[in-house]
């Protein structure tokens, strides 16, 4: 692509509204573009990158023996109600009206229509397994759609689906696509994760996450080294503290906390460590009435186990401060577990503390020295918390933790679609069953957003080469003058670009610096740089973009040069 014929807007300063690093390259390098929020348009060399992922994708998914289809975008409201999402699924439905006045939505992900076909078009089953996937366009009306193509409203999705006769053959092809999903994010040259997922409503179901690896992920990934042990941190199991809890040292004692409303300020204040005090949340019941839940000051409450727990109403919603006063009689920073009427529950580690500080339900007080069994009652204990670093695997290895970005989720649905949508076939025996399912997305928008958080530097993308828009930037420096760096760039392209490498030519009239800086924005990962002075010997210069080494190489060996190079 000659760059001359391309009108690309690139800047150096930080646009406002991108708080990161993927967003504001992809910005600068003018690679997207937004329309409103949530939305995004793919400018053209953005668009190459995307391509590229899509590619590397369609050939997992065909090798993994999966057929690719197209189902529309916009899916009529019966299927779902048949499914019973049209009420659950709430406002993150785009929903719609046709002039005739019936109900759609904008898909937000296509079981329901899958399931429609499947029982349409399979019979017998004999005609099982199989797996349809297709990469379309998804709209999700997010709470907060941010970073960019991170959290769009609307993003790229591979969405696959298998049908099975059987668990057996259910669990052969969903080994497959979790294989398939090792070689798709391996060939795409990226650092990833595959992890142990919740599994949402249906409990016993198995769900994988993948996670690009990066600092600015969204999610917590708990691992061990030593051990086969990699789960969200929304699932991983913490463990009790060992050993028994120590005998009480300390009286029970009021103190006066003025204004500390948070953990932190209470320790300011009383000069303890955040692991001699515990934190009281209250959280609404499945009645009328909220639960108190105790966790160490030092953790963190982890939604999904605490929703788990019976008479806590799912998903967990915190109590507004409202409530709590009306329960309590105190704001939320006063409240605590003694001489309440509340049911409390206590986290392992909580009901593990003794002579800790807690909210002493009297506005402005804490209290001190308080012991379970002593001054209020053996708590209720459950697991509540999010592991941290250091916290044992139930096999007793220390975990680590790790930020990701999930771009891929795989999962076991069984019969919840084919049962409420009546998708069912004859067995070997002729009896009507309903078939199992599958389903396999990946995030392919957010792919290439998250290969740039994985792949930047201060000069800007450093794309995985599998991913790049194009292999190479050619850049003729001062053209417009000579007739000579003119001549030898534009014979470059043809032959690289005959070649089958993809070229980036920056052929503009444009000052040397401002093509050295749009290269190394734009992330391309090998840079030839035709000049009047080494044309001169016969000499261009090759940079690579990651390492940032550069080397003369005569003219005549730069398509082996860069051949070498790609083929790596
Ligand atoms: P998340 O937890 O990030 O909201 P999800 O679990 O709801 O995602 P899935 O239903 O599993 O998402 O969708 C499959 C894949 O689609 C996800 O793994 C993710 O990579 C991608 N995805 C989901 N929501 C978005 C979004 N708003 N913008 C971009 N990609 C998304
Ligand atoms: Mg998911």
């Amino acid at each position: 692509m000659r760059l001359s014929n391309l009108p690309l807007t690139t800047f150096k300063e930080v646009p406002a509204e991108a708080e990161v690093a993927s967003h504001q390259l992809l910005l600068r390098a003018g690679l997207i573009r937004r329309l409103a929020s949530g939305l995004f348009t793919w400018m053209p060399i953005g668009l190459r990158a995307l391509r590229k992922v899509e590619q590397v994708i369609r050939e997992e998914m065909d090798r993994a023996g999966a057929h690719e289809l197209l189902m529309p975008a916009v899916q009529p409201a019966e299927l779902w109600e048949e499914s019973g999402r049209w009420d659950r699924y709430g406002p993150l439905l785009l929903r719609m009206r046709d002039r005739h006045e019936r109900d759609f939505c904008f898909g937000p992900t296509h079981e329901e229509v899958i399931t429609d076909i499947a029982r349409r078009e399979l019979k017998s089953y004999k005609q099982l397994p199989v797996n349809w996937y297709q990469i379309q366009t998804k709209f999700r009306d997010e709470i907060r759609p941010r970073f960019g193509l991170m959290r769009a409203r609307e993003f790229v999705m591979k969405d696959a689906y298998s049908f099975h006769i059987d668990q057996d053959s259910l669990q052969e092809t969903y080994d497959r696509m979790a294989d398939a999903y090792q070689s798709i994010f391996t060939r795409l040259g990226l650092s990833y994760k595959s992890v142990e997922a919740d599994s949402g409503e249906i409990g016993g179901a198995q769900s994988r996450e993948f996670h690009v690896l990066a600092d600015s992920g969204e999610d917590a990934l708990a691992y061990a080294d030593n051990e086969d042990f990699a789960m969200n941190v929304e699932l991983a199991p913490a463990s009790a503290p060992e050993g028994e809890r120590a005998a009480p040292a300390a009286s029970m004692e009021k103190v006066a906390t003025p204004a500390a409303k948070s953990i932190d300020q209470v320790c300011q204040q009383l000069a303890v460590d955040p692991r001699q005090t515990v934190k009281t949340l209250l959280v609404n019941g499945e009645d009328d009435a909220v639960i108190a839940l105790v966790l160490r000051g030092d953790h963190a409450l982890n939604p999904l186990k605490a929703a788990k727990l019976d008479g806590i109403a799912e998903p967990l919603t915190l109590a507004t401060a409202e409530q709590v006063k009306a329960a309590t009689g105190v704001s939320p920073g006063s409240v605590g577990p003694v001489n309440t009427k509340l049911r409390v529950i206590a986290d392992l580690s909580a009901a593990h503390c003794s002579d800790f500080v807690c909210g002493a339900n009297e506005e402005g007080y804490h209290l001190t020295g308080v012991n379970w069994g002593r001054d209020l009652p053996e708590p209720e204990t459950a697991d509540l918390r999010n592991v941290i670093a250091g916290d044992l695997t139930p096999a007793g290895n220390p975990i680590a933790i790790a930020r990701g970005i999930e771009v891929g989720h795989i999962f076991q649905l069984g019969d919840k679609y084919s049962a409420s949508m009546n998708a069912t076939v004859l067995d070997s025996n002729g009896r009507e069953t309903p078939m199992l399912m599958g389903c396999y997305g990946i995030g392919v928008s957010r792919i290439v957003a998250a290969a740039i958080e994985q792949n930047h530097d201060e000069k800007g993308i450093v794309w995985p080469a599998p991913l790049a828009p194009f292999a190479v930037a050619l850049l003729a420096l001062n053209s417009k003058k000579s007739a000579e760096v003119r001549s030898s760039a534009d014979n470059l392209y043809e032959t690289l670009s005959d070649a089958g490498i993809d070229v980036l030519y920056d052929d503009r009239d444009a000052r040397p610096g401002v093509k050295f800086a749009d290269a190394d924005l734009l992330g391309i990962p090998h840079v030839v740089v035709v000049g009047d002075r080494g044309l001169q010997n016969g000499i261009v210069e090759y940079r690579d973009r990651a390492s940032g080494d550069s080397s003369e190489v005569k003219i005549a060996d730069i398509a082996k040069h860069i051949a070498e190079q790609t083929a790596d």
